[in-house]
């Protein structure tokens, strides 16, 4: 087999041209048409940092027939129907499916309990919610097949690499449906009209090997027999006993904090961050990106922004938070009585409006430990959730103040359209917030008009609140063998116990989790 590497940087045009691009990659290489067997593309990213915005192409051209596992399945799956050994695996979001997944490839039967419901029966949960403000506390944008990543963005990068392996969760989704696309692009994402159909593969793999998958089914207690987690018991009554007890119920599952606390589990207080999502025009973003408000051919752009402010406490952090270029503001509420807002996009990312979470870094100093104990974090989120939705009408309606207004602390007088499907109020933003949150802010946004033309303006607005962007609370864990430091056999996973943030990052845990169960299983411990 002959192989040979090239890189080039094209222009748009040329790079999204299938047949310009094959051509272009095959000169680099010295290569006559048909003097190449396969041309298989590597990586492929946007440099916008000159005028002309270019795309950098890397691919690995054959000569001869390429090797048959570059186009996988990667991973074959044994049956574990009649396996020794099983684990109970709570939550079904991205680090439960890639954990019961790795459980099977181990030769453990996975057991996957999820409160909420199959993907399809879930939409109609979601319909309600956008359209008649009713919150299902069991079946939502949080809960149900998938977790929180089904109906989500799908940016599929992750910055804890050192965590596990990318590349490998990558190949995973491509195996069940994703576009192999997400292998090459430096940021890749599948969208929230694509995630549904690869969850409903990742859910049949795990059934068609002998796991099984239960929806509905809420974990309300945890088998506990001196200091070791026996199994588990859910809302019907019904008690399931395993080797193991994984806990992979995302950050949006405080009666799972509040049962470990009951149960006298050890949970702790941890750092989060808590804001708004400001939603602009695209055309803004793609002009300040690219140069030119059309893109043509190349991917809405987005942004990252960051900027340390001052306050009481100190210095905290003021950052962009999961940017949906192309996308829609989602209503994130867990249950009635509290607003929270997030953001999703389709694979084409075409809707016209572009939407960041611009959050403020919460350390455990701003929490009222004394009072609340390891649960202040969590008091926090939801004093601040509960006030958004009683002063904007207490229904899904979220309040909402435009930018330049919320700057100059003026109260505006009307809003731009939304993609926000409940709808807006006009509300001053300091009211919902409080003040230290929302000056942090101010000197956030100011800093980030600075680095964006036009981006801090009454061109755009800002929609509270962003309150879910990590876990307030972590469940610990040994960092050898994974399990609870004071409960053998119970792994706390992902990121409702503090270990992952991201969708990449939670498939990693889970995985991770999965392999430290089969080294204690295969111990006898
Ligand atoms: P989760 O996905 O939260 O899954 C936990 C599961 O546990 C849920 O399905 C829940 O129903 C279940 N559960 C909870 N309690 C119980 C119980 N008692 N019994 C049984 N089941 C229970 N991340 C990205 O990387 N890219 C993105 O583009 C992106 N966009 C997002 C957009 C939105 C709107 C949201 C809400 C999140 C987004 N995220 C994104 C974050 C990402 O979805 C999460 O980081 C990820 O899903 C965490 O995975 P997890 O498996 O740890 O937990």
């Amino acid at each position: 087999m002959q192989k040979q590497e090239v890189e080039l940087v094209l222009a748009p045009d040329e790079a999204y041209d299938e047949l310009a691009r094959y051509r272009a990659l095959l000169q680099a290489a010295g290569l006559k048409p048909g003097q190449a067997d396969f041309v298989h593309l590597t990586r492929r990213s946007i440099d916008a940092r000159g005028r002309n915005v270019g795309v950098r192409l890397r691919a690995d051209i054959y000569q001869t027939p390429p090797p048959r596992e570059l186009f996988g399945p990667w991973v074959h799956y044994k049956n574990v129907s009649d396996a020794k050994h099983s684990a109970v695996i709570v939550g079904a979001g991205p680090a439960g499916l890639f954990a019961a997944l790795r459980c099977i490839e181990l030769g453990i039967r996975p057991i996957v309990l999820e409160r909420g419901k199959d993907v399809r029966s879930r939409r109609r949960d979601l319909a309600a919610l956008n359209k008649e403000h009713v919150v299902n506390s069991d079946s939502n944008y949080c809960f149900g097949e998938g977790g929180a990543g089904t109906y989500s963005d799908g940016k599929l990068y992750t910055r804890s690499k050192k965590r596990g392996d990318v590349q490998r969760v990558l190949q995973l989704f491509v195996q069940h449906g994703a576009t192999a696309e997400i292998l090459v692009d430096a940021h890749p994402h599948i969208g929230t009209n694509k995630l549904p159909a690869v969850v409903q593969a990742l859910r049949q793999t795990i059934v068609d090997h002998g796991g099984e998958v239960r929806f509905e089914t809420r974990m309300t207690e945890l088998l506990l027999d001196g200091g070791r987690a026996r199994g588990v018991v859910t809302a019907d009554g019904t008690t399931i006993e395993a080797d193991a007890v994984m806990l992979a119920t995302g950050h949006s599952a405080r009666d799972i904090y509040e049962l470990l606390l009951r149960q006298q589990v050890r949970i702790e207080a941890k750092p989060f961050a808590l804001g708004v999502r400001v939603e602009h025009q695209q055309s803004l973003i793609d002009q300040a990106q690219y140069h030119r408000t059309d893109r043509g051919q190349l991917p809405a752009a987005s942004y990252a922004l960051v900027q340390q402010t001052d306050g009481p406490g100190g210095q905290r952090g003021v950052f962009s938070f999961c940017m949906c270029p192309g996308g829609f503001i989602v209503p994130a509420a867990t249950t009635q009585g509290e607003v929270v807002v997030n953001g999703m996009s389709p694979s084409r990312r075409d809707s016209r409006y572009a939407n960041s979470g611009i959050v403020v870094a919460i350390e455990p100093e701003d929490m009222d430990l004394k009072r609340y104990g390891v649960l202040a974090g969590l008091k926090l989120q939801q004093e601040i959730e509960q006030r958004a939705c009683q002063l904007a009408g207490n229904t899904q309606l979220a309040p909402a103040q435009l930018l330049g207004d919320f700057v100059q602390r003026k109260t505006s007088r009307s809003l731009l359209e939304t993609s926000y499907q409940p709808g807006l109020t006009s509300l001053p933003m300091d009211e919902v917030l409080g003040s230290n949150l929302a000056n942090r802010l101010r000197q956030g946004f100011q800093a980030f008009g600075r680095k964006i033309p036009g981006y801090t303006s009454n061109a755009a607005q800002i929609v509270g609140v962003e309150s879910r962007t990590s876990a307030p609370v972590r469940i610990p864990r040994d960092p050898a063998t994974l399990q609870h430091p004071e409960v053998t056999g119970l792994y706390p996973c992902g990121e409702g116990a503090g270990f992952a943030g991201g969708i990449v990052s939670a498939a990693m845990d889970g995985e991770r989790c999965a392999e430290a169960i089969a080294v204690q299983v295969a111990a006898g411990r």
